[in-house]
């Protein structure tokens, strides 16, 4: 049999330590599966100032204190602390990379208040990124796979191309390095190449330059052994248009033979009513009847009255352009004239938080929303709502709607990227929701209206539910997925 993998997983959030969204779920689940096909994971991350060390279990590494960083203007050192993802049977160990001064503060890109990316993200991630491949050399533990992810990570293969060309160290590593978003690349004035300490002809069109720029995502595009996205819709769109390659569809039409998708997975530890514990009332496909008592508690929480007749819309997300929720700013009136209610868990930009504040000052009894971040809740929305609206400009895949089809809660959403690939239409008798094409807020009132005359339809919103929870969207593929490709760059 072939020998077991050393790979590592470098993200900047990892759940259950730190999280914005989808890619802290995706950086637990997916190592967890990895390792589930015995091959030896560990994943590294950044130590952010709102990571509770006693909460969290961080144990220091001796052995690992004052690891000096190179980079510009000046050389930092490095600290790491370790802990555990523990989940059953299955435990992975986690880094954390430490530096109080560029991390020890509690966002991870934004400053909390004013929701402003932090002036210094170029030297944070450019620390990150040296300090993984300096931190992995004095740990001695060398990977035949560094997994890489978004643009926090994007110049780790520049530097193991480059810097690292002829260490012995990193000899037989390769790396992988996904995107799970194209649209956030980690953009830096010239004034920033220095401080990476690439070697010079980097900062040009071959390399980390990008419309003037340095582009970190670019970095990883270039460099990276093999690139993935998180659903096949997503990579073939990422190459085709302006619209989803943000700028960077030709970097990524040029490197199409190393560029698969592989959909995201779900874990169903995690994320199932059959065993979730942060719901008040647990349920499965055949005691769905129960679900009514999350509604009746979710809206209970949210100040709403409930009524077993009214469909309730969850919302749980991000509150950012990619997500639609201009569509629901344009047809809020037409919407709200139906029966049913809204409830919207999110943080984000500043328009949308205003947006649903007016909406639920404007429509009290039908509209409650939370503009924060809370994991509960999020649990709750989905046990407790009828149907899950996800009106995205862009989706790479997507995982709030997959969480929804085990809640037995009736995703309605654009068909876009993982959006379109993990949902099938009501109209088929194997539909698991309500999907419309084009980014037009008139088609979304449709779709919205078809759930809601679907809903008084107690036999075919059975069948919907009953089509939903069945799905199977866990890892054991996807991992198998990566395992494969692993191989393939190892050849071992
Ligand atoms: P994205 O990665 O683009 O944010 P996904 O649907 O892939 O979107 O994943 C979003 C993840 O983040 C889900 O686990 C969702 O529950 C979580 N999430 C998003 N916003 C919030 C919030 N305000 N509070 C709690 N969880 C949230």
């Amino acid at each position: 049999m072939a020998r077991p993998l050393n790979i590592l997983f470098v993200s900047s959030e990892v759940d259950p330590f730190a999280k914005t969204g989808g890619l802290a779920d995706v950086s637990s689940a997916l190592p967890q599966s990895v390792r589930e096909n015995e091959h030896e994971v560990r994943v590294i991350m950044p130590r952010y100032g709102s990571i509770n060390e006693r909460k969290s279990k961080l144990h220091e590494m001796i052995r690992l204190k004052e690891v000096p960083v190179p980079m510009g203007p000046k050389p930092r050192t490095a600290s790491v602390k370790s802990s555990f993802i523990v989940n059953n049977t299955i435990k992975v160990q986690v880094y954390f990379i430490d530096n109080p001064h560029l991390f020890g503060r509690s966002g991870l890109y934004v400053h909390p208040d004013t929701k402003k990316d932090y002036p210094d993200n170029d030297e944070r991630f450019i620390f990150f990124c040296r300090g993984v491949l300096e931190v992995l050399k004095r740990l001695g533990w060398q990977p035949d796979i560094i997994h890489c992810n978004d643009w926090p990570t994007g110049l780790i293969p520049a530097y193991l191309k480059t810097v690292y060309r002829d260490d012995p160290f990193y000899r037989d590593t390769r790396s992988v390095f996904t995107i799970h978003n194209m649209a956030y690349q980690g953009v830096f004035p010239k004034s920033t190449f220095p401080k990476t300490l690439l070697p010079p002809e980097l900062m040009s069109m071959d390399g980390v330059e990008a419309y003037g720029h340095v582009n970190f995502l670019k970095a990883g595009l270039v460099f990276a052994d093999a690139i993935t996205t998180v659903s096949e819709r997503y990579a073939q769109e990422i190459r085709s248009s302006e619209e989803y390659g943000a700028g960077l569809q030709g970097v990524a039409e040029k490197r199409k033979h190393d560029l698969t998708g592989i959909l995201n997975g779900v874990d169903y530890s995690v994320w199932d009513p059959a065993v979730d514990p942060l719901i008040p009332l647990r349920y499965d496909a055949r005691s769905v009847d129960l679900k009514v008592e999350n509604k009746k508690a979710l809206l209970a929480k949210m100040g709403l009255p409930f009524s077993p007749t009214v469909p309730v819309i969850g919302i749980i997300s991000r509150l950012a352009d990619q997500k639609g929720f201009d569509l629901i700013g344009e047809e809020l009136d037409a919407i709200m004239k139906m029966d049913l209610q809204l409830v919207v868990l999110g943080t984000g930009e500043k328009k949308y938080h205003d947006l649903f504040e007016k909406a639920q000052k404007r429509f009290p009894g039908k509209v409650a929303a939370a503009l924060t971040f809370n994991n509960d809740l999020a649990h709750l929305i989905e046990a407790g709502s009828d149907m899950f609206l996800m009106p995205s400009l862009y989706e790479p895949c997507g995982l709030n709607q997959i969480y929804s089809l085990r809640y037995g809660t009736i995703p309605i959403v654009r068909a876009t990227g993982g959006l379109d690939d993990t949902i099938e239409d009501a109209s088929s008798p194997s539909g698991t929701g309500f999907k419309f094409k084009n980014y037009s807020a008139a088609e979304m009132l449709k779709s919205i209206q078809r759930a809601v005359a679907a809903y008084a339809d107690q036999a075919a919103w059975r069948k919907l539910i009953k089509n939903g929870m069945a799905k199977d969207f866990s890892w054991g593929t996807s991992a198998r997925k990566y395992v494969q490709l692993y191989r393939n760059l190892t050849r071992k």
